[in-house]
């Protein structure tokens, strides 16, 4: 696949870079990444994946866009109101970048759906706002052995790991589901300080897809906007975790 002179000069400052060059840029055009959520992290993953260049993206969200969500969901403007999320946002995705081929899915992700929505993706990018979301995201990754980058957002801090089936801990690793349902209550959100995670999503997403190493694998890496640092903790797999332990299938 040969880029045209337009697309060229679109990516240059990144092809530039010498692990990425006319190869990577080319790994990221034949990309296709499962991005769920077009909220506060997906709002911002999604719009730097596109502007990079992912030849295929594929955003789920089952929302309307809400006068509440416009302080940091900034693919969303005061015009989208009552517009689905997914519609917003691909109209604005596929007008930063045409060479951007954008899939939507304006559905709940469940455990029962998830498999066959993320099956023809390489990558998912959590951008959910929800714990039974994400808990559907890494039974479908641990399943189908499709790295999945985790992200949370709460006030001014913020959360995000990378999963690699088979070889990192997986989010049940992390946080095992204690069968609690307590709602969740509406967490109060920074707009960057969701834009903080979801950049740091979206820049693992783009040195896995071309290979970069140094992924944050086996590492949880924690902002915090208060004192305005990060903290980095070490990570394993749970043997007896509910989805990915060895112990379990014995
Ligand atoms: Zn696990």
């Amino acid at each position: 696949m040969e880029f045209t002179s337009e697309e060229l000069r679109r990516y240059n400052r990144q092809l530039i870079i010498p692990d990425i060059g006319e190869e990577g840029q080319r790994k990221l055009a034949g990309a296709k990444v499962f991005v769920a959520g077009v909220g506060g992290l997906g709002s911002i993953s999604c719009y730097y994946l596109a502007a990079a260049g992912i030849g295929h993206l594929k955003i789920a969200d089952m929302d309307t866009v809400d006068f509440s969500n416009l302080n940091r969901q900034i693919i969303h403007w005061t015009e989208d109101i009552g517009v689905p999320k997914t519609e917003s946002g691909a109209r604005k995705l596929m007008n930063l970048n045409p060479h951007c081929r954008v899939e939507t899915v304006q559905q709940k992700i469940t455990r029962k759906n998830c498999v066959a929505l993320v099956g023809d993706c390489g990558l998912i990018v959590d951008a959910m706002d929800n714990m039974e979301g994400r808990r559907a995201l890494n039974a479908a990754s641990v399943q189908l052995g499709i790295p999945y980058i985790y992200g949370g957002v709460h006030q001014l801090d913020g959360l995000i790991s990378t999963f690699i089936p088979g070889q990192t801990p997986c989010l049940e690793c992390v946080f095992p589901d204690d069968g609690s349902t307590i709602p969740p209550e509406t967490p109060g959100i920074l707009g960057p300080a969701a834009g903080v995670i979801a950049c740091l999503q979206a820049i693992e997403a783009i040195k896995w897809i071309v290979g970069i190493q140094g992924l944050l694998t086996g590492r949880l890496l924690s902002f915090y906007g208060y004192d305005m640092t990060f903290r980095e903790f070490r990570i394993s797999r749970n043997p007896d975790c509910a989805l990915c332990g060895q112990r379990r299938s014995e």
